[in-house]
């Protein structure tokens, strides 16, 4: 008996393997066998049974042991997982290592059960509206319109009622006894979603995310292989979960880029969703309230139908915006540059009130770069070419990327001074003077450095709700789906520090940041503030988001889109190249890309390129890096590309590292 192997290496194709007697009733496609492999051993996947092996038996090894009772994957599973495979030219058998967690091949170790903290389930989902509005209804009707297969853009302002849809229609999926899949940003940050599904679905809704204890990883992984629980939700990788029958794939915030993997297997888990949906005729529901550039397209072209919850639910209004100048001299207040006359005032009123604030900035730590005042020298990390940022307690220069720390100097080592001054400003900044300004209130950060575990934002969260905090101070992490009733005013204290960093999404990530954030803003009966303060008050972008004009962004960034050729008009696939020595990876890149120019001239391959240049983070964790971005009208084109660069890269034999982004959400 011939099995063939897949196996969890970056090596091209499967292998064939023998059966031993012993071992032959025990083998199904879908299993872990462990078998030799070089020198050594592995573990691999059964990715095929064939009748034959054309190679010389004296060559064919035998596997060793089979892993599991069962198979862990079945055929329908096993083509989509080839078709990611193929698409992100990535082995099959890391696909596969990628989609099914370790623990449920792996023998049990005594792990104790986490004890779990119970959370109040019920306070904390509300309850259930008794009717629909309107355009909730008609939400519903065409996402399971049984005529229309086509993926539906669910565009919804935040409050809009996209929970309640997503539910109403996986009611109806459960009624007929299919499954369902959700996959949320970050699970972390959304107990309370997690908890509205838990009450709605009680006893079969399975979480899967990276958090998971190993444990707790294979009792949810074995609660759905076993068809206990039919919904699933979870960050991107739940979209490799093993629902039976799946009838629904729920993308919530689909304009979130935490659904693409930036490591090893680089897949979008939204675009994952919309294949395998398709695959399997299930639908599939993208959700946002700032739906991505591609995503809204797709809507114009007819690939994807759309669905638009315009206003709140119950006509709650929505905020108020306006848009303050930081440089003008009348709204200064002296020693705090980040802080106009128009946000303290209302932060003052709100606090009067004994309403809720949010303060939101971008950047994490006291303030983020240390300067000599004298001669403007900066401290940069020595492994990745980044500015440090400054932590006062404890005091230390950190890497926000290889996290190496450096005591503070007291001198420049430049010009020998002893200006060294703080630039900029972080969470841990505006508290202080926050605190100090308003000294009876009661004041909360929110930011990876104060919240870290699932456990701390749930307490979090928790205080917010039960109006124990006055004022949240916080970085992107407010910026997601939380529903603050108490919160009337959000004050964004810089909008435009991201309207220049190098990608060519900077404009959609800053109108989307803006918009969310804004979003938080009088989520209740109460009417919203919001106050953006900006450096550039007249920055269109700015601009769309004071009129509220998401159709007008839409239109002004896909001409510019168009004009520059850049998703949704092109495709991409990002070459990275790395090495230790800096010269011998920017020859291998400028030669890799001589030798690609000459190849798309000879086979006519349809593809231009952009570099090789070398990577805005030009280091890191000591390797040197550069790259050029492969641009071309379809992705079977890009797919020549990337055959040829492999083909280059193995006849070089160099030691420089080549590895592929395919549609890269981010080009650093
Ligand atoms: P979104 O997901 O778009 O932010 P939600 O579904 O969370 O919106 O709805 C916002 C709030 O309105 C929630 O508290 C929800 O319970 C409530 N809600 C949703 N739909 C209705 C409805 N049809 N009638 C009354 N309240 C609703
Ligand atoms: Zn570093």
């Amino acid at each position: 008996m011939i099995v063939d192997i897949a196996v969890p290496r970056p090596v091209e194709g499967s292998f064939h393997y023998d059966v031993p007697a012993e071992l032959v009733d025990k083998v199904k496609v879908g299993m872990v066998i462990e078998a030799p492999f070089g020198k050594s051993s592995t573990i691999g996947f059964v990715v095929g049974l064939p009748q034959s092996s054309s190679l010389d038996p004296s060559r064919i090894r035998s596997i060793s042991s089979v892993l599991t009772p069962e198979p862990l994957f079945d055929q329908t599973m096993l083509e989509f997982l080839t078709w990611v495979s193929q698409y992100y030219c990535h082995p099959l058998g890391e696909v596969i290592s990628a989609a099914i967690p370790k623990q449920s091949w792996e023998t049990a170790k005594k792990s104790p059960a986490r004890k779990k903290r119970e959370l109040p389930l019920e306070m904390l989902a509300g309850s259930a509206p008794e009717n629909l509005t309107d355009a909730q209804k008609e939400a519903v009707a065409k996402i399971l319109d049984p005529q229309d297969n086509r993926p539906v853009l669910l565009h919804g302002v935040t409050g809009s009622g996209k929970t309640e849809v997503y539910i109403r229609c996986l009611e109806s999926m459960m009624a007929e006894g299919k499954g369902a899949i959700v996959l949320v940003p970050e699970i972390s940050l959304t107990p309370l979603l997690l908890a509205r599904f838990s009450v709605r679905f009680p006893g079969i809704v399975a979480v899967w995310h990276s958090h998971l204890t190993p444990r707790e990883r294979r009792e949810e992984w074995e609660k759905v292989r076993s068809g206990q629980a039919r919904i699933v939700i979870g960050a991107r990788s739940a979209v490799f979960a093993p629902i039976n029958n799946l009838g629904c794939i729920v993308v919530d915030e689909e304009h979130e880029t935490s659904f693409k993997q930036e490591e090893d297997l680089r897949y979008h888990a939204r675009d994952m969703a919309i294949v395998r949906a398709n695959r399997s005729g299930a639908k599939v529901i993208l959700g946002s309230a700032t739906p991505s550039v591609e995503s809204y397209h797709n809507t114009t072209t007819g690939k994807f139908a759309y669905a638009r919850l315009a206003t709140r639910v119950q006509d709650r209004p929505m905020p108020k915006i306006a848009i303050i100048d930081l440089k003008d001299e009348e709204q200064k207040i002296s020693e705090v540059p980040w802080l106009s006359q128009t946000l303290d005032i209302a932060l003052r009123k709100t606090l009067a009130d004994g309403k809720q604030s949010i303060l939101y900035l971008n950047r994490l730590g006291f303030s983020h770069m240390l300067y000599c005042d004298d001669c403007g020298h900066t401290w940069r990390c020595n492994n990745c070419d980044i500015g440090l940022t400054y932590y006062r307690q404890p005091r230390v220069l950190r890497c926000h990327y290889c996290n190496m720390r450096r005591p503070v100097p007291d001198t420049c080592p430049e010009c020998k001074g002893h200006s060294i001054e703080t630039f900029g400003f972080g969470t841990e900044q505006v508290e202080k003077t926050i605190q100090e300004r308003f000294p009876t209130a009661r004041i909360a950060r929110m930011d990876r450095s104060v919240v870290k575990t699932k456990r701390d934002l749930e307490e979090l969260i928790e205080r917010i709700s039960r109006r124990d905090v006055d004022i949240v101070i916080g970085t992107q992490m407010i910026a997601k789906g939380h529903d603050f009733p108490g919160i009337t005013l959000v004050g964004i204290l810089t909008a435009d520090a991201n309207l220049n960093i190098p990608d060519f999404r900077a404009h959609e990530r800053t109108f989307q940041m803006l918009t969310q954030v804004s979003g938080r803003a009088g989520r209740a009966t109460d009417p919203g503030e919001v106050i953006i303060q900006s450096l550039q008050p007249n920055h269109p972008i700015i601009q769309t988001i004071l009129n509220q004009t998401t159709e007008t962004f839409f239109q002004t960034e896909l001409e510019s889109r168009r004009s520059h050729r850049f998703p949704p008009f092109s495709r991409l696939a990002l070459v990275r190249f790395q090495h230790k020595n800096a010269a011998r990876v920017s020859s291998f890149a400028q030669s890799c890309v001589r030798h690609l120019l000459n190849e798309f001239t000879r086979q006519g391959i349809q593809c231009s390129i952009l570099g090789p240049s070398e990577a805005p983070l030009a280091r890191l964790r000591n390797y040197y890096r550069w790259h050029c971005l492969v641009k071309s009208g379809g992705v079977a084109e890009l797919r020549k590309a990337i055959a040829v660069v492999n083909a280059y890269t193995q006849s070089q034999k160099s030691s420089v590292q080549v590895t592929y982004d395919i549609d890269p959400m981010n080009a650093m």
